[in-house]
């Protein structure tokens, strides 16, 4: 089979194309046909050795949605020609076939494609535990979700329009901003400009947000915790580097800071999130957005792009 292998951590052009034996399950095991595979930040980081070194050389991925080609001994929840999502491999997900545990592969409904599937593990898992499960975020609520135009936030504004809280986005472009505002929010502010703090108090009328889902803590953490209401709370999902921060702005507020890392959710925590999605996906309220595909050969390419600013949901790649 086809898959990308990394034999040396580097920049994307340590992604290659090649030609590999195909898995076959083992007991408790499923082997997925990929049709798309998603790309997130994590993948970019795990390649260039900067997260955590991997024995070499490894096929790179986490998310992919595909059908059930065939299944180990003792498998009862899948059968060959199921259609389902990955959140997690054996094998690795860019590749033509992926190897999984029974455990971490899930069914979607019809009503979504296979390259919308890609787009569900890492970040509608992400955004759900991070408003529901450590937030605790409750109807009537405001949340500001950091990076509304990305994988993680399109999912976050998704499920908390959902649930009922009250939406305020932030993204970095008008295109971005456009697809914050489809997918429910009813403010959208610019990450970038000097006074989205003040917006935020103004559309709060100076309670400041109850909720804040961060994408990017390194930059914005001290902020965030000015912009809190009483009781508020921080989760820090994404942050890629240090930041001074005032710890009086929590203690005036008696707020709390939250980090998470999806990789560290309990296996009951995960099944709940993964039952959430297939409900939200069922009853037409999750809506995953493909930004952009690219071919599997041109995996490079796409961890460039995820990288980069301009973020519009999510990026695949196609077997
Ligand atoms: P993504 O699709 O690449 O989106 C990144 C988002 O960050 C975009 O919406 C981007 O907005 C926004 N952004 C850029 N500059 C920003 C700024 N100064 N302030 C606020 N937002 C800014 O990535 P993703 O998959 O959504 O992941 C988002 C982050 O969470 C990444 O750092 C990722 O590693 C992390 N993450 C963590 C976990 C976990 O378990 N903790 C799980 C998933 C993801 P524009 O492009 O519009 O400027």
């Amino acid at each position: 089979m086809k898959a990308i292998r990394v034999s040396a951590h580097g920049g994307p052009e340590v992604l290659k194309l090649e030609e590999i034996a195909k898995p076959s399950p083992s007991a408790g095991q499923v082997l997925v046909k990929v049709h798309a595979a998603g790309v997130n930040p994590v993948d970019t980081y795990i390649r260039s050795g900067a997260y955590t070194a991997m024995n070499l050389p490894y096929t790179p991925g986490f998310d992919a949605a595909g059908v059930v080609e065939s299944v180990g001994q003792n498998v009862t929840r899948f059968k060959p020609g199921n259609m389902v999502y990955t959140s997690s491999t054996i094998s690795g997900s860019y590749a033509e076939f992926a190897l999984c545990a029974e455990s971490s592969v899930h069914p979607f409904p019809s009503n979504i494609t296979f390259p919308q599937a890609a787009g569900l593990g890492i970040p509608y898992a992400t955004a759900y535990r991070a408003l529901f499960q450590k937030a605790m975020a409750r109807a009537g609520e405001t949340v500001l979700v950091h990076g509304a135009s990305g994988g993680v936030g399109t999912a976050a504004v998704q499920w908390a329009r959902a649930a009922g809280l009250i939406v305020i986005g932030t993204t970095g472009t008008e295109e971005g901003r456009k697809l914050a505002l489809l997918n429910g929010a009813s403010f959208v502010l610019n990450h970038r400009a000097e006074n989205y703090m003040d917006e935020v108090m103004r559309i709060t009328d100076k309670r400041g947000v109850d909720v804040i889902l961060e994408m990017l803590a390194n930059v914005n953490l001290a902020r965030d915790l000015s912009m809190l209401a009483k009781y508020g709370r921080v989760v820090v999902i994404g942050n890629r580097g240090k930041i001074e921060i005032n710890p009086r702005d929590a203690m005036g507020r008696d707020a709390t800071i939250l980090g998470m890392t999806l990789f560290n959710a309990p296996p009951a925590d995960l099944q709940s999130v993964h039952a959430a999605i297939y409900a939200g996906l069922d009853n037409g309220t999750l809506r995953p957005v493909v930004g952009k595909e690219f071919p599997l050969s041109e995996a490079a390419q796409a961890h460039t792009a995820v990288m980069e600013s301009g973020a519009y949901g999510k990026i695949v790649l196609v077997p």
